[in-house]
């Protein structure tokens, strides 16, 4: 086939403190003529994670993305061309792509990558059955190891990870408390994920809103955010609290890795643990994770709130809500 030209987005800088527009440079190229073991993708959508401005910055659990390369994305897309046994044109892959409209790959690397069934929806793939939709259901059962009457709190909420942990929680019959910005999120967390109780941080002290709101204290806190708030839940511990943490977002605009916690004399006094976890150490489990996210979805147990920009266009301007908070669940990018 005639190789189609490539609209892109290349990284142009390493961010100092929040992303902006100017630490990417749109490009158009050629793409290239595939090589024995890879496959031509037409990108269907993007994921967008925080964890994409550790790979702007530094060399994290991959390599930090070279300046002048093309910005990475979780995404799926579907297959125009293949010099692989084992994909055919028309499959749908999901894997670690870029922000353009078509990538060349081998499919090799930590995030490998995975041939959906016909007919996938690729929002669902990349959100409650995604990176996301794991990570919750890793951290919130293995890390956490959740059990019924546990008071579970979890900050980010409303995101795409922290909205799922808090309702597989639910679903454990645990007691569930989110903190999130805003009314509208707490709004949504109590009456439509719901939770027990939410907690407004840009609003209210969340160190008395978390002793109001957990009287017995906390016996898991999945931290998505770090920073002041993790040090909020450790000052509520119950006895034998597990700390999962998942994430630091309030940290990630930092210069190198961000402020530790101060109150963690607490996990002596309350013989507590603390621990972190990266999802593709659950690799070999995604298929009985997959299955029964799938099957609490279908039986209306967890809700997959998901925030769709459209556009390759709008790939930048869209990267930096996650850290404004201006997306509601899963942020992801259409495109066509
Ligand atoms: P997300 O929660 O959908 O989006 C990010 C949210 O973070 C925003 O909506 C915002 O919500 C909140 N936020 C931004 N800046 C903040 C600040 N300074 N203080 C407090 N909250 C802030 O994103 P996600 O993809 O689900 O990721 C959530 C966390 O999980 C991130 O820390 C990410 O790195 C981590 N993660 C870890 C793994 C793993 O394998 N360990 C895998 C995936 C994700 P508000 O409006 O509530 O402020």
């Amino acid at each position: 086939m005639a190789e189609p030209t490539n609209r892109q987005w290349l990284l142009a800088a390493r961010p100092q403190g929040m992303i902006k527009e100017s630490d990417f440079r749109w490009n158009e190229s050629v793409v290239p003529l595939l090589k024995d073991g890879q496959i031509l993708v037409r990108n269907l959508a993007f994921s967008f994670d925080p964890t994409q401005r550790g790979w702007m910055s530094m060399d994290t659990y991959i390599p930090a993305i070279p300046v002048g390369q093309v910005m990475l994305a979780i995404a799926v897309g579907e297959v125009v061309e293949s010099k692989r046994a084992d994909i055919a044109k028309g499959d749908l892959v999901q894997g670690l792509f870029g922000w353009e409209e078509y990538t060349v790959t081998d499919g090799q690397g930590l995030f490998g990558m995975q041939k959906l069934p016909p007919g996938t929806d690729p929002l669902l793939a990349l959100s409650l059955l995604g990176v996301t939709g794991l990570t919750a259901y890793f951290g919130t059962l293995k890390v956490g190891q959740v059990k019924a009457g546990d008071t579970f709190v979890v900050s980010g909420a409303a995101g795409a990870t922290g909205s799922i942990a808090g309702m597989i929680a639910k679903i454990k019959g645990c007691r569930v408390i989110g903190i999130a910005g805003g009314r509208e999120k707490c709004d949504w967390l109590t009456k439509l994920a719901g939770y027990d109780a939410a907690v407004d941080y840009k609003n209210e002290n969340v160190g008395d809103a978390l002793k109001r709101d957990c009287p017995k204290g906390i016996d898991v806190y999945f931290d998505n955010v770090g920073g002041e708030i993790l040090d909020h839940a450790l000052a509520q511990l119950a006895d034998g609290a597990r700390i999962v943490l998942c994430g630091a977002i309030s940290q990630y605009n930092q210069a190198g890795m961000g402020a530790g916690p101060k109150n963690y004399l607490n996990l002596i006094l309350h013989r507590s643990r603390m621990e972190g976890f990266l999802v593709f150490q659950f690799a070999q489990r995604y298929p009985e994770a997959i299955a029964e996210l799938s099957k609490w979805y279908a039986e209306g147990e967890i809700k997959n709130q998901i925030d769709l920009a459209r556009g390759l266009e709008n790939a930048p301007k869209t990267i930096i809500r996650l850290f404004t908070g201006a997306n509601f669940g899963k942020q992801l990018l259409q495109l066509g």
